[in-house]
This record gives structure tokens, C-alpha cells and sequence, in this order.
């Protein structure tokens, strides 16, 4: 086995759709291609967004296709202690610091400041509490997103870059509802893990940035990034959960993963999962 090690990481809000079938095949291929690990991590952080038993049978979809994982899986909702701690070392540093704003703190301070229109529907944070709460309980914690434009090299969209400080502002690493937030958990996990190859689909490529300031913050390597074609529906809606994207039937795995291949542009041939597969790492490579 090479040094590589991959992921995927599906946060269990539901079964395996079509696009999240895409990001699932792509990461274990890559993985396969660099005769490396591929993991399997179940995000369920956001516990409002979970549905119980939905880990399981994500795992049992990716069993049924071929795709079993080389190490046990692990779940994030065990793993608080070691976001705390890194959180915890990023408060003694001075990169990151509670907040006491509400929603409506964040508007009103916006509102006067004649300040920019939310992106994505997201406030961007006007630092208000970095320099302390002003009387009030905190919240939430923040990472202090300062420093020079983020760079990076998609292997598959190419050269990116963002000024998160001015795109994203100061960002929440563990919720007001007492939740961790994905950025923190994703980046103190794939450290962990010893993740190489982070392969996710497109809709995440975003996060990537906030994602390698909190690695440089915590002391942490970048991995490379691949960011795979994202599945669109008929009526060109990015397929997922919120717009009621249906789950993969793995009663035929072999039809599940000639649809996830085409996106990516796998046509292989066989006649079972493990033929279909072996060919597929073939088309991976070259
Ligand atoms: N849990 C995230 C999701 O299902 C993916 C995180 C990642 O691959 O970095 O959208």
C-alpha cells in the first residue's frame, strides 16, 4: 500500500443519492488508482439534520456496490473531545474567540455599518466580539479568518483561490446550539486520519479554503483536493436531500455504478460489481 489515504465522509441526513453515489465511487477509485486506504466517515455532527439509521444504511448501499471501507468507519459524534481540543488550542492562541451575538446582533451591526449583502444567504460576521463580548454570554466560537488570499490547486477545477476573511468573514467553529461546526470537525478529522486525497463533490469546494486556514491555524498539512462534477436533475437543481433527490436502489449495484461512473467519465465494462470496479480503476488511472 502507497502512503495515500482517502475518505468519504457522508453526513447521514438520508440514504445515498445519485450525486452523493458520485463523490463515494470518485473517492474510492482515486484511492484504489494510488493503491492507497479509503475511510469511510459518518459526519453526524448537525444532529437536527440526522435520521437515525440513516449511517447504516449508507454503509450497507457502499457494501452492496463494491465499496467497504479499509479501516472501521468512525462516527463524529464521538469524537468531541478531540475537536474540543483543538478548539481549545486555537482560544490560547488568540485565532479563534467566543461571541455573544445573536442573528439579529449580526443584522443590526450590518445594517449599521452600510456593510455587505449576505452571501449565500450567510451573514458575513462583522467581528463584533473580537475584542471581547461586551457584556454579553457567549455563544458561540469564532475563527478569527485573517492573512493573505487562500491559493490552492483543485486537481480537477484548477488554480482557486478566496480571501476568506472578506468572502466569509469570521466563521463559526462550534455553534450557539452547542454543536461542532462541519469546518472544524472535517479539518481536525481528515488530520487525524491522515488524510492525503480529500475527493468530494463540487458543492464543497468552497468550504476548501476556510478548511486549509484553520490547517495552517492548527499546524496541520493541506491535503490535495479533488472536487468531483456534481449531479444535476432535469430541471438542472444540484441533486440533494433538501430538493428530495431519491436514494440509489442497490437491488442493481452494477446500473448504480455505471450512473455515478458517467460523470465522471467511466465507461468501463462487466458484468459483475467487482469486474465493473477493476475496470473502472483502470479508466481512473489513465
Ligand atoms: N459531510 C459532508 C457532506 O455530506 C461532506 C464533507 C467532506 O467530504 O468534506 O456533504
Amino acid at each position: 500500500m502507497s502512503d495515500y489515504r482517502g475518505r468519504f465522509a457522508p453526513s447521514p441526513t438520508g440514504p445515498l443519492h445519485a450525486g452523493s453515489m458520485v463523490a463515494a465511487l470518485a473517492s474510492w477509485l482515486d484511492a484504489r488508482a494510488h493503491r492507497g486506504a479509503w475511510l469511510v466517515r459518518i459526519e453526524d455532527v448537525d444532529t437536527p439534520r440526522c435520521v437515525p439509521g440513516a449511517d447504516r444504511i449508507i454503509l450497507d448501499q457502499l457494501a452492496a456496490c463494491g465499496l467497504v471501507p479499509d479501516e472501521p468507519p468512525v462516527w463524529q459524534s464521538a469524537r468531541g473531545p478531540l475537536y474540543r481540543q483543538a478548539l481549545d488550542g486555537l482560544v490560547a492562541a488568540g485565532l479563534a474567540y467566543p461571541c455573544g451575538c445573536t442573528r439579529s446582533d449580526i443584522a443590526r451591526a450590518l445594517a449599521a455599518s452600510g456593510a455587505s449583502k449576505p452571501r449565500h444567504g450567510e451573514l458575513v460576521y462583522p467581528g463584533t466580539c473580537r475584542n471581547g463580548l461586551h457584556g454579553k454570554p457567549p455563544r458561540a466560537v469564532r475563527f478569527h479568518a485573517d492573512g493573505p488570499e487562500i491559493r490552492w490547486t483543485d486537481r480537477r477545477l484548477g488554480e482557486q483561490h478566496q480571501h476568506v476573511a472578506e468572502a466569509v468573514g469570521d466563521f463559526v467553529l462550534h455553534r450557539a446550539d452547542g454543536l461542532w461546526a462541519y469546518q472544524l470537525a472535517v479539518v481536525v478529522d481528515d488530520h487525524l486520519q491522515g488524510i492525503t486525497d480529500v475527493v468530494r463533490g463540487e458543492d464543497l469546494a468552497d468550504n476548501t479554503p476556510r478548511q486549509i486556514l484553520l490547517q495552517h491555524a492548527l499546524g496541520y498539512a493541506t491535503p490535495r483536493y479533488l472536487h468531483t462534477p456534481l449531479v444535476r436533475d432535469a430541471a438542472g437543481e444540484k441533486l440533494s436531500k433538501q430538493t428530495g433527490a431519491t436514494a440509489v436502489d442497490v437491488a442493481d449495484p452494477l446500473a448504480v455504478l455505471k450512473a455515478a461512473g458517467a460523470p465522471l467519465g467511466i465507461g468501463a465494462d462487466g458484468a459483475t460489481v467487482g469486474e465493473w470496479l477493476a475496470a473502472a480503476v483502470t479508466a481512473w488511472r489513465t
